[in-house]
Protein backbone atom coordinates (compact mmCIF):
# COMPACT_ATOMS: atom_id res chain seq x y z
CA UNK A 1 0.00 0.00 0.00
CA UNK A 2 2.90 2.08 0.66
CA UNK A 3 3.93 2.05 -2.73
CA UNK A 4 0.51 2.75 -3.98
CA UNK A 5 -0.04 5.76 -1.72
CA UNK A 6 3.78 7.33 -2.03
CA UNK A 7 4.48 6.66 -5.23
CA UNK A 8 1.67 6.08 -7.57
CA UNK A 9 -1.11 8.86 -5.97
CA UNK A 10 1.07 11.70 -6.40
CA UNK A 11 1.69 10.58 -10.19
CA UNK A 12 -1.43 10.47 -10.90
CA UNK A 13 -2.33 13.41 -9.29
CA UNK A 14 0.72 15.42 -11.23
CA UNK A 15 -0.86 14.21 -13.82
CA UNK A 16 -4.70 15.37 -13.17
CA UNK A 17 -3.11 18.69 -11.57
CA UNK A 18 -2.93 20.79 -14.98
CA UNK A 19 0.22 22.58 -13.29
CA UNK A 20 1.41 26.53 -14.83
CA UNK A 21 4.43 26.16 -14.46
CA UNK A 22 6.52 25.65 -17.76
CA UNK A 23 8.71 22.60 -18.72
CA UNK A 24 11.93 24.94 -18.30
CA UNK A 25 11.47 26.24 -15.02
CA UNK A 26 15.47 26.62 -14.66
CA UNK A 27 17.60 28.37 -17.99
CA UNK A 28 20.84 28.43 -18.27
CA UNK A 29 22.67 31.74 -18.45
CA UNK A 30 24.88 31.30 -21.93
CA UNK A 31 27.53 33.62 -20.76
CA UNK A 32 28.20 32.79 -17.13
CA UNK A 33 26.92 29.39 -17.14
CA UNK A 34 24.67 30.09 -14.10
CA UNK A 35 20.86 28.32 -13.76
CA UNK A 36 18.13 30.72 -13.44
CA UNK A 37 14.96 30.32 -12.03
CA UNK A 38 12.11 31.27 -14.84
CA UNK A 39 10.53 33.39 -12.77
CA UNK A 40 13.91 35.50 -11.77
CA UNK A 41 14.10 35.29 -15.61
CA UNK A 42 11.05 36.64 -16.29
CA UNK A 43 11.22 39.48 -13.79
CA UNK A 44 14.76 40.55 -15.21
CA UNK A 45 13.24 40.63 -18.71
CA UNK A 46 15.67 37.84 -19.43
CA UNK A 47 18.78 39.31 -18.50
CA UNK A 48 21.20 37.44 -16.17
CA UNK A 49 21.20 38.54 -12.81
CA UNK A 50 24.92 37.06 -11.86
CA UNK A 51 26.49 38.70 -15.24
CA UNK A 52 23.92 41.42 -16.58
CA UNK A 53 23.92 39.07 -19.77
CA UNK A 54 21.21 40.11 -22.06
CA UNK A 55 19.26 37.38 -23.89
CA UNK A 56 17.35 37.60 -26.96
CA UNK A 57 13.23 38.65 -25.86
CA UNK A 58 10.58 38.16 -27.82
CA UNK A 59 8.65 41.11 -29.61
CA UNK A 60 5.21 41.36 -27.37
CA UNK A 61 7.69 40.93 -24.33
CA UNK A 62 9.57 43.69 -25.72
CA UNK A 63 6.59 45.99 -26.51
CA UNK A 64 4.91 45.33 -23.14
CA UNK A 65 8.52 46.40 -21.57
CA UNK A 66 9.08 49.51 -23.04
CA UNK A 67 5.29 50.88 -23.49
CA UNK A 68 3.72 53.06 -20.72
CA UNK A 69 1.81 50.17 -18.44
CA UNK A 70 2.97 47.22 -20.94
CA UNK A 71 -0.09 49.00 -22.40
CA UNK A 72 0.00 48.87 -26.77
CA UNK A 73 -2.29 48.85 -29.80
CA UNK A 74 -0.70 45.99 -32.19
CA UNK A 75 -2.10 46.93 -36.49
CA UNK A 76 -2.84 44.57 -38.89
CA UNK A 77 -0.29 44.08 -41.44
CA UNK A 78 -0.31 44.28 -45.19
CA UNK A 79 -1.20 41.28 -46.84
CA UNK A 80 1.70 40.19 -49.10
CA UNK A 81 2.30 36.72 -51.13
CA UNK A 82 3.90 34.02 -49.31
CA UNK A 83 6.64 32.43 -51.12
CA UNK A 84 6.33 34.64 -54.30
CA UNK A 85 9.82 32.40 -55.95
CA UNK A 86 8.79 29.16 -55.20
CA UNK A 87 11.77 28.93 -53.46
CA UNK A 88 12.62 25.35 -52.45
CA UNK A 89 16.58 24.11 -50.77
CA UNK A 90 16.05 21.41 -48.68
CA UNK A 91 12.72 21.98 -48.06
CA UNK A 92 9.75 24.39 -49.27
CA UNK A 93 9.62 27.99 -48.13
CA UNK A 94 5.88 27.55 -47.67
CA UNK A 95 6.77 24.73 -45.34
CA UNK A 96 9.42 26.69 -43.53
CA UNK A 97 6.79 29.66 -43.11
CA UNK A 98 4.02 27.74 -41.77
CA UNK A 99 6.06 25.87 -39.64
CA UNK A 100 7.52 29.63 -38.11
CA UNK A 101 3.55 31.03 -38.08
CA UNK A 102 2.47 28.00 -35.79
CA UNK A 103 5.64 28.00 -33.71
CA UNK A 104 5.17 31.78 -33.00
CA UNK A 105 1.87 32.33 -33.71
CA UNK A 106 2.94 35.66 -35.84
CA UNK A 107 2.20 36.00 -39.24
CA UNK A 108 6.01 37.09 -39.89
CA UNK A 109 9.17 38.67 -38.09
CA UNK A 110 7.41 41.65 -36.88
CA UNK A 111 5.04 43.29 -34.62
CA UNK A 112 3.70 46.71 -34.89
CA UNK A 113 1.70 48.65 -32.51
CA UNK A 114 1.46 52.19 -31.17
CA UNK A 115 0.84 53.27 -28.10
CA UNK A 116 2.81 56.26 -25.45
CA UNK A 117 6.12 55.87 -23.76
CA UNK A 118 6.78 58.51 -21.28
CA UNK A 119 3.24 59.98 -22.19
CA UNK A 120 4.33 60.90 -25.22
CA UNK A 121 2.51 59.10 -29.14
CA UNK A 122 4.52 56.35 -30.36
CA UNK A 123 4.97 53.92 -33.09
CA UNK A 124 7.14 50.77 -32.58
CA UNK A 125 8.29 48.13 -34.96
CA UNK A 126 9.81 44.92 -33.51
CA UNK A 127 11.29 42.11 -34.87
CA UNK A 128 10.87 38.78 -33.87
CA UNK A 129 14.28 36.24 -34.11
CA UNK A 130 12.58 33.13 -33.47
CA UNK A 131 10.57 33.88 -36.33
CA UNK A 132 13.17 32.64 -39.00
CA UNK A 133 16.19 34.58 -37.60
CA UNK A 134 13.98 37.67 -37.84
CA UNK A 135 14.76 37.67 -41.19
CA UNK A 136 13.75 40.82 -43.60
CA UNK A 137 11.47 39.65 -46.55
CA UNK A 138 8.71 41.29 -48.21
CA UNK A 139 6.32 41.17 -45.37
CA UNK A 140 8.82 43.23 -42.98
CA UNK A 141 9.07 45.51 -45.64
CA UNK A 142 5.85 46.00 -46.19
CA UNK A 143 5.51 46.84 -42.21
CA UNK A 144 8.18 48.94 -42.07
CA UNK A 145 6.30 51.20 -44.87
CA UNK A 146 3.21 50.78 -42.77
CA UNK A 147 4.93 51.98 -39.30
CA UNK A 148 6.40 54.86 -40.54
CA UNK A 149 3.00 55.64 -42.40
CA UNK A 150 1.13 55.44 -39.19
CA UNK A 151 4.03 57.27 -36.95
CA UNK A 152 3.52 60.42 -40.04
CA UNK A 153 -0.21 60.20 -39.78
CA UNK A 154 -0.14 60.59 -35.77
CA UNK A 155 2.86 62.44 -35.78
CA UNK A 156 4.52 60.46 -33.07
CA UNK A 157 7.76 58.97 -33.16
CA UNK A 158 8.75 55.77 -34.62
CA UNK A 159 11.23 53.21 -32.98
CA UNK A 160 11.99 50.91 -34.45
CA UNK A 161 14.43 47.57 -32.91
CA UNK A 162 15.72 45.12 -34.58
CA UNK A 163 16.86 41.51 -33.89
CA UNK A 164 17.29 40.31 -37.10
CA UNK A 165 20.17 38.19 -39.56
CA UNK A 166 19.78 40.07 -42.33
CA UNK A 167 17.35 39.85 -45.21
CA UNK A 168 15.21 36.38 -46.24
CA UNK A 169 17.20 34.74 -48.59
CA UNK A 170 14.40 32.54 -49.46
CA UNK A 171 12.59 35.53 -51.06
CA UNK A 172 15.84 36.29 -53.07
CA UNK A 173 15.98 39.73 -54.33
CA UNK A 174 12.77 40.60 -53.39
CA UNK A 175 14.18 40.70 -50.08
CA UNK A 176 16.85 42.70 -50.89
CA UNK A 177 14.72 45.39 -52.36
CA UNK A 178 13.07 45.61 -48.74
CA UNK A 179 16.59 47.41 -47.61
CA UNK A 180 16.41 50.38 -50.42
CA UNK A 181 12.34 50.21 -49.38
CA UNK A 182 12.79 50.10 -45.42
CA UNK A 183 15.42 53.48 -45.70
CA UNK A 184 12.86 55.34 -47.91
CA UNK A 185 9.98 54.15 -45.09
CA UNK A 186 12.77 56.04 -42.56
CA UNK A 187 12.74 58.98 -45.10
CA UNK A 188 8.83 59.85 -44.67
CA UNK A 189 9.18 59.68 -40.90
CA UNK A 190 12.41 62.03 -41.01
CA UNK A 191 11.16 64.76 -43.86
CA UNK A 192 7.62 64.92 -41.47
CA UNK A 193 10.33 66.13 -38.95
CA UNK A 194 9.31 63.38 -36.54
CA UNK A 195 12.07 61.28 -34.24
CA UNK A 196 13.43 58.40 -35.85
CA UNK A 197 14.77 56.25 -33.06
CA UNK A 198 16.50 52.58 -33.02
CA UNK A 199 16.89 50.20 -30.52
CA UNK A 200 19.66 47.76 -31.54
CA UNK A 201 19.45 44.16 -30.09
CA UNK A 202 21.30 41.07 -30.50
CA UNK A 203 21.56 40.37 -32.98
CA UNK A 204 21.29 43.06 -35.97
CA UNK A 205 23.16 42.03 -39.04
CA UNK A 206 23.03 41.63 -42.55
CA UNK A 207 20.84 43.51 -45.14
CA UNK A 208 18.95 45.22 -42.07
CA UNK A 209 22.06 46.32 -40.37
CA UNK A 210 22.95 47.86 -44.25
CA UNK A 211 19.81 49.47 -44.02
CA UNK A 212 16.89 51.54 -41.73
CA UNK A 213 18.61 49.42 -38.44
CA UNK A 214 21.92 52.32 -38.84
CA UNK A 215 19.58 55.45 -39.75
CA UNK A 216 18.03 56.35 -36.69
CA UNK A 217 18.64 59.96 -35.44
CA UNK A 218 19.25 58.18 -32.18
CA UNK A 219 21.38 54.93 -32.11
CA UNK A 220 20.98 53.40 -29.06
CA UNK A 221 22.03 49.00 -28.35
CA UNK A 222 21.70 46.81 -25.63
CA UNK A 223 24.70 45.43 -23.76
CA UNK A 224 26.65 42.63 -25.43
CA UNK A 225 24.71 42.79 -29.08
CA UNK A 226 26.01 41.78 -31.91
CA UNK A 227 25.83 44.26 -34.24
CA UNK A 228 27.29 44.41 -38.20
CA UNK A 229 27.06 43.35 -41.67
CA UNK A 230 29.43 40.24 -42.30
CA UNK A 231 29.99 37.70 -39.40
CA UNK A 232 33.33 37.95 -37.48
CA UNK A 233 34.52 34.01 -38.60
CA UNK A 234 33.60 35.07 -42.39
CA UNK A 235 35.91 38.22 -42.12
CA UNK A 236 38.62 36.63 -39.86
CA UNK A 237 38.54 34.26 -42.87
CA UNK A 238 38.57 36.43 -45.73
CA UNK A 239 41.46 38.88 -44.50
CA UNK A 240 43.49 36.10 -42.62
CA UNK A 241 43.57 38.19 -39.42
CA UNK A 242 42.44 37.87 -35.38
CA UNK A 243 40.03 40.75 -35.01
CA UNK A 244 39.71 42.54 -31.75
CA UNK A 245 38.06 41.23 -28.74
CA UNK A 246 34.38 42.16 -28.57
CA UNK A 247 34.56 43.38 -32.03
CA UNK A 248 30.88 44.20 -33.33
CA UNK A 249 29.44 44.11 -29.92
CA UNK A 250 27.99 46.95 -28.74
CA UNK A 251 31.08 48.56 -26.40
CA UNK A 252 32.81 48.28 -29.57
CA UNK A 253 30.48 50.42 -32.03
CA UNK A 254 30.22 52.50 -29.51
CA UNK A 255 34.06 53.46 -28.80
CA UNK A 256 34.41 53.16 -32.48
CA UNK A 257 31.40 56.00 -32.92
CA UNK A 258 29.29 54.11 -34.55
CA UNK A 259 26.13 54.47 -32.15
CA UNK A 260 25.24 56.62 -29.39
CA UNK A 261 24.54 55.16 -25.99
CA UNK A 262 24.70 51.08 -24.64
CA UNK A 263 21.82 50.93 -22.18
CA UNK A 264 20.52 48.30 -19.84
CA UNK A 265 17.46 46.89 -20.62
CA UNK A 266 15.46 47.95 -17.68
CA UNK A 267 16.69 51.75 -18.03
CA UNK A 268 15.20 51.50 -21.77
CA UNK A 269 11.77 52.81 -21.09
CA UNK A 270 12.56 55.63 -18.52
CA UNK A 271 15.49 56.74 -21.10
CA UNK A 272 13.46 56.58 -24.08
CA UNK A 273 10.85 58.28 -22.61
CA UNK A 274 13.06 61.38 -21.62
CA UNK A 275 14.28 61.33 -25.10
CA UNK A 276 10.84 61.13 -26.89
CA UNK A 277 9.60 64.16 -24.02
CA UNK A 278 13.15 66.04 -25.37
CA UNK A 279 12.22 65.40 -29.16
CA UNK A 280 8.88 66.04 -28.71
CA UNK A 281 8.61 68.88 -26.89
CA UNK A 282 8.64 72.17 -29.80
CA UNK A 283 7.67 74.40 -27.52
CA UNK A 284 10.24 76.46 -25.92
CA UNK A 285 12.38 76.16 -23.45
CA UNK A 286 11.96 79.42 -21.55
CA UNK A 287 9.41 82.29 -22.04
CA UNK A 288 10.95 84.53 -24.84
CA UNK A 289 12.41 87.52 -23.34
CA UNK A 290 12.64 90.97 -25.35
CA UNK A 291 16.19 92.18 -26.19
CA UNK A 292 17.20 95.41 -24.09
CA UNK A 293 17.16 98.65 -26.37
CA UNK A 294 19.49 99.18 -28.92
CA UNK A 295 20.45 102.48 -27.44
CA UNK A 296 21.40 100.81 -24.26
CA UNK A 297 25.45 100.29 -23.23
CA UNK A 298 26.21 97.00 -24.36
CA UNK A 299 28.31 96.54 -21.16
CA UNK A 300 25.28 97.35 -18.87
CA UNK A 301 23.11 94.64 -20.60
CA UNK A 302 23.38 92.09 -17.85
CA UNK A 303 23.09 94.33 -15.01
CA UNK A 304 20.03 96.06 -16.36
CA UNK A 305 18.74 93.03 -17.54
CA UNK A 306 17.93 92.00 -13.90
CA UNK A 307 14.30 90.56 -14.62
CA UNK A 308 16.12 88.99 -17.40
CA UNK A 309 17.91 86.04 -15.09
CA UNK A 310 14.83 86.04 -13.30
CA UNK A 311 12.35 84.33 -16.15
CA UNK A 312 14.49 81.50 -16.87
CA UNK A 313 14.61 80.41 -13.34
CA UNK A 314 11.44 81.27 -12.81
CA UNK A 315 10.52 78.71 -15.54
CA UNK A 316 12.59 75.90 -14.86
CA UNK A 317 10.95 74.80 -11.74
CA UNK A 318 7.76 74.76 -13.76
CA UNK A 319 9.49 72.19 -16.19
CA UNK A 320 11.05 70.34 -13.12
CA UNK A 321 7.53 70.45 -11.63
CA UNK A 322 6.75 68.51 -14.87
CA UNK A 323 9.06 66.09 -14.81
CA UNK A 324 8.19 65.30 -10.96
CA UNK A 325 4.88 64.69 -12.01
CA UNK A 326 5.94 62.26 -14.31
CA UNK A 327 8.52 60.15 -12.82
CA UNK A 328 6.26 58.98 -10.23
CA UNK A 329 3.99 57.27 -12.73
CA UNK A 330 7.51 56.15 -14.28
CA UNK A 331 7.99 54.72 -10.71
CA UNK A 332 5.45 52.89 -10.67
CA UNK A 333 5.16 51.31 -13.77
ZN1 LIG B 1 24.94 35.07 -16.69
Amino acid sequence: MNWISNFVRPKIRALVQKTEVPDNLWQKCDACGAMIFHRELEASHRVCPHCSHHMRIGALERLKLLFDDGEFNRIELPEVPADPLKFRDRRRYSERLKEAQSKTGEKDAIVVAHGTLGGKPLVAAVFNFAFMGGSMGVAVGEALIAAARLAVLQESALLVVPSSGGARMQEGILSLMQMPRSVIAVELVKEAGLPYIVLLTDPTTGGVSASFAMLGDIAIAEPGAVIGFAGARVIEETIRETLPEGFQRSEYLLEHGMIDMVVQRRELPGLLGRILNLLGDKSPAAEVVPLPAADAPATDAPAADVPAPDVPTGQAPTSKQERAEQSPEKAAE
